[in-house]
């Protein structure tokens, strides 16, 4: 157990505060994630429970444990529903950076089409949280930094920026909603959709 926790050097700081989620489940509900999958395992509590089997060494580091710990918007609904204060979050943030020095990775990140990418960097200044870089190369995408706010997609002229799981928030999605919403709601006028802070272009139009 000793080797594994030195293998999490990111995620070991946060050894006793995973002790501290009493498994209460009252951020599930509020996760737009779990809602789309049904998935009680993308839960946020879930990830809280796989961060703590990675440190104890009860969970393998695998593609599986990397795709629940991606598969998230930063929304941040988890932790102001969370009854322990628990900055899951972070927590989640320091996961991802382990798995990524392992090699795994997971969905939930953008990335870019070289081939349709003019290497015009608005991409690169837009993304609020670094999350972009040109390498000489080409655009990359930092998966540990990247939230999926989805500006970048909205900013770029030629289409290049894309992510690759919408998790429900696409075009098909979303009409699908709003005409289930619109049949059990004969008085209903308009429908916003409304995020605390996603840009993600399907959203805006
Ligand atoms: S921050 Fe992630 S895990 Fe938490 S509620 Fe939002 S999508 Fe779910
Ligand atoms: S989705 Fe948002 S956080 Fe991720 S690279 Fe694009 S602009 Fe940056
Ligand atoms: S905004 Fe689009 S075209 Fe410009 S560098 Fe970024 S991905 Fe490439």
């Amino acid at each position: 157990m000793e080797n594994k926790i030195k293998e999490f050097k990111h995620l070991e700081k946060w050894q006793d505060t995973l002790a501290s989620c009493i498994r209460c489940g009252y951020c599930f509900e509020h996760c737009p994630m779990f809602h789309h999958t049904g998935w009680e395992s993308d839960a946020p509590r879930a990830k809280i429970i796989t961060a703590f089997g990675l440190l104890s060494g009860q969970v393998e580091p695998s593609e599986s444990a990397a795709d629940k710990m991606f598969s998230c918007f930063y929304c941040m609904r988890c932790e102001a529903a969370c009854s322990s204060g628990v900055p899951l979050t972070e927590i989640f943030t320091d996961a991802k950076k382990d798995l990524v020095e392992m090699g795994l990775k997971g969905p939930g990140t953008t990335s870019t089409t070289q081939l349709n990418c003019a290497r015009c960097l608005i991409c690169v200044g837009a993304c609020p949280h670094e999350a972009r870089s040109y390498d000489g190369n080409g655009i990359t995408t930092d998966p540990t930094k990247c939230k999926a706010c989805g500006i970048c997609i909205e900013v770029c002229p030629a289409g290049a920026a894309k992510i690759e799981h919408h998790f429900g928030t696409d075009r098909e999605d979303l009409i699908e909603r709003a005409s289930s919403f619109l049949k059990t709601h004969d008085s209903a006028k308009a429908i916003v959709f409304a995020c605390n802070w996603s840009y993600y272009p399907e959203l805006q139009a």
